[in-house]
């Protein structure tokens, strides 16, 4: 006995049995010379699917076998006559019914068999054979068929050939070939102009996904869980052309970004309330973190369409993502916000009609990333009497390279790296970030060091969390830590007094009122508050130096300071923290 693979069929088991038989043929080898000439002149994206995996392929294709023996598909025009075995391919439906005197309604099987011709050699009857065609040729004439061609031309005529297809990998023998093919032998060219060939979803551990291995994730649940932009955005910053893995874990990260766009908006909205809007000319704004968002603006403009242009659509989608997540909210929101809340009617009414010019015309990019949230924001809060329905009509703002102002861009990045190291430097001695300290002082030579400090003390200030920024060298006589960034060194003053300990008290409640204010509901800039402490000594007089800035941060109407509960008639939370050891207890109240 010899034991053997056996082929089997792939549906039902059932032994197969391999053998030779007569089949029709296309002599490809031919035009393999033509197919590589041809497919050189595509754009491939990425370039090796083209120049290696592509090229590969076509040299070493082979004739292609165009018959097959089944019952559904494209029957296959040939005739053979029983007498004297003449051949005819029939070239239409218009010349079989001639040659025939049969019109067909249906030219598939099996009323296509039944029609026969008469020979004109010998006066035989001929016959069609069985045969039907390669399903890889109706695929390869998609570009022709699907407008209509050859019974209209005119569409054809307008779009071959097409801009951009776009498959995943399996089909550099699928159907990118199977339409070149068909475009060389019936065109003399290449159908179409560019190709992205994408790549797979996998699974988290980068193997293909199966029923049966237990590891497929059905569509539906992930935008059951995390909606259809999440999905959307989740495939759209990874790289196109590589094979992505998907991850519930990368839902959830893509899932907080979003989430942080959609609370610029919030946050924006809120403020631009009723507020008059001013209609500003970017190029007349002159605070330097204004002209530096407006900048960023325009160069995340400039660098997705760019990527776009490219096929390049994890480049596009991560800049809008990245601009709204690190500059907008990160970094402009958090030193802009004391003055777009500015109880100073024209500082606020300046630096929100910014950030509304800003939001505006970042809208219609995020459609292309997120559609749904897109429209939500821009049907709740930017669409004004006259505007169009649908985000969707909106056309993309042009960038204005006028606009674009590198140094200022590269000002912000040692202003990034300064904080940076300032936070390096307080974790190495174990200080908080929410403890204010009295200073800071920048040592460089460098004079881009200097010009970023001067542009962007306030920056510095509110993201290190200091009272004063200066540039020069330490005094001998102060506690200092050191820290060092790429341009120079940083000392932040260790003299911590009262005054910033209280301050650093004032930090810690406002952030667990805001947190209450999150778990009651409360929107800041909407609802307003009252609030109750006890502590001890050290609180009350953090609260009594810093009241209005609590209740400004807070947006509180009354902060009290009680020794007992019973001073606290009714409130809507009460919760007890523990701040730097001390034992606080807070009440909120709407109003
Ligand atoms: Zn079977
Ligand atoms: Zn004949």
């Amino acid at each position: 006995t010899v034991v053997h693979k056996y082929p089997v069929c792939w549906r039902c088991d059932t032994p197969l049995i391999i053998r030779a038989t007569k089949q029709w043929f296309i002599r490809i080898s031919d035009i393999r010379e033509k197919l590589l000439s041809e497919s050189d002149k595509v754009e491939w994206v990425p370039r090796w699917g083209g120049e290696r995996r592509f090229r590969d392929w076509l040299l070493g294709v082979e004739d292609w076998i165009i018959s097959r023996q089944r019952y559904w598909g494209i029957p296959m025009p040939i005739w053979i006559c029983e007498k004297c075995g003449k051949v005819e391919v029939m070239g239409s439906s218009k010349e079989l019914e001639d040659r025939s005197g049969v019109k067909l309604n249906d030219l598939h099987r099996p009323w296509v068999d039944e029609v026969s011709i008469k020979c004109d050699s010998c006066g035989g009857t001929m016959r069609r054979i069985p045969d039907i065609m390669d399903v890889w040729y109706d695929s390869g004439i998609s570009f022709f068929a699907s407008l209509g061609y050859p019974y209209k031309t005119d569409s054809l005529s307008e779009m071959f050939p097409v801009d951009f297809i776009t498959e995943g990998h399996d089909q550099v023998r699928g159907w990118f070939f199977s339409l070149l093919r068909m475009g060389v032998l019936l065109f003399g060219r290449a159908p179409y102009r560019s190709v992205l060939m994408h790549g797979f979803m996998l699974d988290e551990k980068g193997r293909e996904m199966h029923k049966r291995l237990g590891n497929y994730v059905p569509p539906q649940e992930i935008v059951k869980r995390f909606g259809r932009d999440c999905f959307r955005a989740f495939v759209l910053t990874k790289v196109p052309w590589q094979d992505l893995r998907f991850s519930w874990r990368g839902m959830e990260e893509v899932w907080r970004k979003l989430n942080i766009i959609w609370n610029v908006y919030v946050f924006a909205t809120t403020y631009i309330g009723d507020k008059e809007i001013k209609e500003i000319d970017p190029r007349d704004v002159r605070d330097p973190i204004n002209k530096w968002l407006i900048s960023r603006l325009n160069i995340m403009m400039k660098n997705f369409r760019e990527a776009m242009e490219g096929y390049n659509l994890h480049i596009a989608s991560n800049e809008i993502i990245n601009f709204l997540v690190e500059d907008v909210s990160h970094l402009y929101l958090r030193v802009s916000r004391k003055k777009i809340r500015s109880k100073d009617e024209a500082t606020s009414s300046e630096w929100i009609s910014v950030l509304y010019y800003v939001l505006r015309n970042v809208i219609p990019y995020l459609s292309i990333v997120t559609p749904f949230l897109a429209e939500k924001i821009y049907l709740d809060a930017f669409m004004m009497d006259g505007d169009p329905e649908s985000v969707n009509f909106l056309t993309l703002p042009e960038p204005d390279s006028y606009m674009i102002d590198e140094e200022l861009e590269s000002l912000m990045d040692i202003v990034r790296r300064i904080i940076s190291s300032s936070g390096q430097a307080r974790s190495s001695v174990g200080l908080k970030k929410r403890q204010p300290l009295r200073r800071m002082i920048i040592s460089s030579e460098n004079p881009a060091v200097k010009k970023a400090v001067e542009n962007f003390s306030e920056v510095i200030m509110i993201e290190a969390n200091l009272r004063e920024v200066e540039l020069g060298d330490p005094p001998k006589d102060e506690k200092w830590i050191e820290g060092s960034f790429n341009g120079g060194k940083i000392y932040l003053s260790l003299e911590i007094g009262e005054e910033e300990i209280l301050e650093g008290l004032s930090r810690e409640l406002i952030r667990r009122i805001q947190l209450m204010r999150k778990e009651l509901g409360l929107t800041l800039g909407v609802e307003r508050i009252e609030v109750y402490i006890q502590g001890d000594e050290e609180i009350r007089k953090a609260v009594d130096s810093f009241y209005d800035d609590i209740a400004w941060n807070s947006d509180a109407d009354l902060i009290k300071v009680v020794n007992d509960p019973e001073e606290v008639s009714e409130f809507s939370l009460g919760k007890e923290w523990e701040i730097d050891g001390k034992k606080v207890v807070i009440w909120v109240k709407k109003i």
